[in-house]
């Protein structure tokens, strides 16, 4: 695994892509702009790494396009040692952004091999996080109450399990809608325990799977 200045440079022009495409948070592009995206993807796919695409990663799941992945996280609104638990973890790419953010992170992938195959390369990355495999729609209680929650596939709706999981002001970011698209909803747990919901952008993602998400 090399950064060379190769990719380096093709990882600056990718980052400069997004801010034209409206990404505004400069602490996320600086977090993005440090993570050796094809690290992610086979060697073969190397310039691919560097295209603002989503690509597949295997076991009929994809690494999340950037562009994606820098809307989620911006907003998400991480502060340093927040207490992240994201849902999907997939290749570990999003999990990575957000270690560098300086999130205390809990990452659950429902997928065993996808699951095993991002924690081996993060701790080779020295990214450090805790890697769980199992359902992540019902969240993970163990480490609960979290300062956020991520959801990095479409769910049906917002499981009521990860709002209880929140913290006071703690923040839930899911995209919501049917299987074919979703619209991405920021929620956010008042001091009174009531949920604010904002929608923002429409975007397409694989199905959040297990007890409450997609039965397929
Ligand atoms: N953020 C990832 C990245 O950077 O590579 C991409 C995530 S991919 C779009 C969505 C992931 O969610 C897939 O790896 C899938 O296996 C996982 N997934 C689906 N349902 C899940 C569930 N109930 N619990 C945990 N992971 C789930």
């Amino acid at each position: 695994m090399q950064d060379t200045y190769k990719t380096k440079g093709m990882r600056a022009a990718l980052i400069s892509n997004l801010r034209e495409k409206g990404i505004r948070d400069e602490r996320v592009l600086e977090a993005m702009g440090k993570v050796p995206r094809h690290f992610f993807l086979d060697s073969a796919f190397v310039n691919q790494a560097y295209q603002d695409i989503a690509f597949n990663i295997g076991e009929g799941q994809t690494i999340s396009q950037p562009y994606t992945v820098a809307y989620q996280t911006s907003l998400l609104d991480v502060q340093v040692g927040d207490k992240i638990l994201e849902i999907g973890t997939g290749s570990g790419y999003q999990s990575s952004v957000l270690i560098a953010l300086g999130a205390t992170l809990y990452t659950i992938e429902y997928n065993r091999k996808l699951y095993e195959k991002a924690r081996a390369l993060l701790l080779k990355m020295n990214y450090k996080g805790n890697f769980i495999h199992g359902d992540g729609s019902q969240g993970f209680l163990s480490a609960a109450p979290y300062n956020r929650i991520l959801v990095t596939a479409g769910a049906p709706q917002a499981p009521q399990a990860l709002l209880d999981q929140l913290k006071e002001n703690g923040k839930l970011v899911i995209p919501i809608g049917d299987l074919k698209s979703q619209v991405m909803c920021s929620l956010t747990k008042l001091a009174n325990g009531e949920i604010k919901k904002e929608v923002h952008e429409q975007f397409v993602f694989v199905p959040l799977l297990g007890k409450h998400g997609w039965k397929l």
